[in-house]
């Protein structure tokens, strides 16, 4: 996607250890004419899939998710980071580790909300190494559900979570993916 090419070079900002800031319009503002960019260009990746919901992770996922949900007129849910790691037998539930806060979170989500029959695309923010949405794969699969494939507005391709994903199989598209990143210049794959 051009313009998400365009938005990240014009107002992401570069931090130490690989690590894109777009607070102004993704992960604090939200660009929200942007935002409904986003959702159509989802529902135009995805558009030949048969899915029956949408999955992304709180918090920064969300935004998206529910613009793709509106393209597509279906319902979204979002996997919760659980405080305790008591969970009870109502719950998927699944570690996974963040990358900008280098801690683990438990992660949940309410089984009524994933059926067997369900076919799901999983949708985040930032895709790394891959933590994230290899975690939300772990949960679609517990409940016995179909990923039909993994989504995210912004690749690093560089710490390899995505091409890794592909290997397995899944099909995963991202909106841009970032080659390289220096201190000062982004370099981004063509696709
Ligand atoms: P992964 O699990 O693929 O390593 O990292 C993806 C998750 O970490 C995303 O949910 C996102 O919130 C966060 N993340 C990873 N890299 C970045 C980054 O460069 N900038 C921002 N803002 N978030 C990131």
């Amino acid at each position: 996607m051009k313009k998400m090419e365009e938005k990240i070079l014009k107002e992401g900002t570069i931090l130490p250890g690989g690590v894109l800031k777009v607070g102004s319009f993704l992960n604090q503002q939200i660009d929200t004419p942007f935002m409904k960019a986003i959702g159509m260009e989802i529902a135009d990746l995805f558009k030949e899939e048969e899915i029956t919901r949408i999955l992304t992770i709180e918090s920064s996922g969300i935004p998206i998710a529910v613009s793709a949900g509106f393209a597509m007129n279906l319902p979204v849910v979002y996997a919760k980071k659980n405080k305790s790691s008591n969970i009870s037998g109502d719950c998927y539930s699944t570690m996974v580790h963040s990358f900008t806060h280098g801690n683990n979170n438990n992660v949940i989500v309410g089984k009524e909300y994933i059926k067997p029959d369900d076919k799901i695309l999983i949708v985040d923010d930032f895709l790394a190494h891959g933590s994230a949405l290899t975690g939300l794969i772990e949960i679609v699969e517990q409940a016995g559900a179909k990923v039909v494939g993994c989504v995210a507005a912004i690749e690093k391709g560089f710490q390899m979570g995505g091409d890794s994903l592909r290997k397995k199989g899944y099909k995963v598209e991202s909106l841009a993916i970032i080659e390289e990143m220096t201190d000062t210049e982004i370099y981004f794959r063509e696709q």
